[in-house]
């Protein structure tokens, strides 16, 4: 069943989604292929602490601001075009959940 945020492609490169039905679950879905190419403030790439599920954010994909939801060893990454000062922020202005 798809999601309250349906689309069918990537919010940074625009190429087609794997999974449309799972990325409608979130705002802004990127792409693995643009979230595998992010890096933390610092230009470097994020660090994830899989055992916390935490890591950088937000992280950056060719210059966009993305957030990173860690969760389960994995992640995704949403863009974020209104500048949030946090993920919950970003949630709160999509009204996710
Ligand atoms: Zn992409």
């Amino acid at each position: 069943m798809a999601g309250k945020y349906p689309s069918e492609r990537c919010a940074i490169c625009g190429e087609p989604l794997e999974s449309p039905e799972f990325a409608s679950n979130y705002p802004n879905f990127v792409c693995q292929a643009c979230n595998s190419r992010a890096v933390n403030q610092a230009g470097e790439p994020p660090q994830h602490d899989s055992w916390g599920d935490d890591g950088d954010n937000p992280v950056y994909v060719d210059a966009h601001r993305c957030w990173r939801r860690y969760r389960y060893g994995g992640h995704i990454a949403m863009r974020d075009d209104d500048d949030c000062p946090d993920l919950f922020a970003f949630y709160r202005l999509h009204h996710w959940g």
